[in-house]
């Protein structure tokens, strides 16, 4: 996107974010460019997923208000020293960014974070998609590094998605569930799902790009591109979210719990990750090479799933793993 592009949608958003009515007209009169600009860049931004509504007479009004990312206001919340924070606007996926920045040999410091308004290429595990419509939600890349090399990433990935939990637990008092190895549910839904990528050796210690995608307002349309249960953080608090807080929060809580996990291994956690396990004591059936079925009996101290199959209890570890309900 162009400079200029980007520079009109964010001062047309500066007036739209309240979720009232401005007209074309006026919207052209404050940015000094024509109406058909002002259709122009919005439209755009529709395709980004934003939801505006035009009606005749009237104007342009957002389906619901939004807060814009700040970097400033981040910045003067943020609580962990040096790490800096990055705001796009609309960029492919903020892991992506990351790990170019990563391999194009920048220095940054660990806890650093990146987020968009918008992903046009979000990704999930596995090639599939992670939709990202602008201003509705969290999309959040953080560098780390993993001095215990990558067989501890398994436990690093787990050790994100209770500080996700830990954070919703805080802030918002949700009952925030995992399920095994990356998402986050509530209310037996997904509200958040997370995708840990490495950079660098395989044996010694590597960089981390931690993407956690959190929703916080979905539209409508969300339901045209999401091929299972979701919800948001509108839906379960019926509470306006100060997005940039939320940003300065999660980076907060993540660093805190992947210290934790530096100093001290998955071990310490995997017993609150069993208590917030959605599928524990369910049957649920383990996506691998063959489909295996089970009781799930939570995850043991390496981060592995145990499944009770009723002849044997086995334990699975890999992140190409994908765990179902059975039932
Ligand atoms: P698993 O990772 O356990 O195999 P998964 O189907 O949840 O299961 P992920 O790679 O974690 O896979 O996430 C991608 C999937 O999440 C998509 O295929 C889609 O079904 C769903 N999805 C995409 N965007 C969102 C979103 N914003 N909120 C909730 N779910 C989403």
């Amino acid at each position: 996107m162009s400079k200029t592009s980007l520079l009109y949608q964010r001062q047309l958003l500066q007036y739209l974010a309240d979720g009232n009515f401005y007209s074309g007209q006026w919207l052209a009169e404050q940015l000094g460019i024509s109406r058909t600009a002002v259709a122009n860049y919005l439209k755009e931004l529709k395709q980004h997923g934003l939801e505006i509504f035009s009606v005749k007479g009237r104007g342009y009004k957002l389906a619901y208000a939004i807060q814009l990312l700040d970097a400033n206001k981040i910045n003067s919340l943020q609580l962990a020293a040096g790490a800096q924070i990055l705001v796009q606007h609309i960029t492919d996926s903020t892991n992506s960014q990351l790990l170019q920045r990563l391999q194009a040999g920048h220095k940054m410091l660990p806890g650093s974070v990146i987020v968009a308004e918008a992903q046009s290429a979000g990704r999930g595990r596995r090639g599939r998609s992670w939709y990202s419509p602008f201003g509705a939600n969290l999309y959040f890349s953080c560098y780390w590094r993993l001095e215990q090399g990558v067989p501890a990433a398994m436990g690093l990935s787990l050790v994100v998605g209770l500080a996700v939990c830990r954070l919703l637990q805080s802030q918002y008092q949700l009952e925030a569930k995992v399920k095994w190895p990356n998402d986050i549910y509530v209310n037996d839904k997904k509200i958040a799902g997370i995708l840990v990528e490495l950079s660098g050796q395989a044996d010694a210690g590597c960089d981390v790009v931690i993407g956690i995608g959190l929703n916080i307002g979905m539209p409508d349309q969300s339901r045209q591109h999401i091929d299972q249960p979701y919800t948001d953080l509108r839906t379960e608090t019926l509470q306006q979210v100060d997005r940039n807080s939320l940003v300065a929060e999660l980076q907060r809580q993540l660093i805190c719990a992947l210290q934790e996990f530096a100093a001290a291994g998955f071990a310490p956690f995997a017993s609150e990750f069993n208590q917030r396990d959605v599928f524990m004591n369910r049957k649920v059936s383990l996506m691998a090479k063959s489909s295996i079925i089970g009781i799930c009996r939570g995850v043991d101290t390496q981060g592995g799933i145990i499944i009770d199959s009723g002849k044997s209890t086995d334990v699975y570890y890999g992140g190409e793993l994908s765990l179902r309900s059975g039932e």
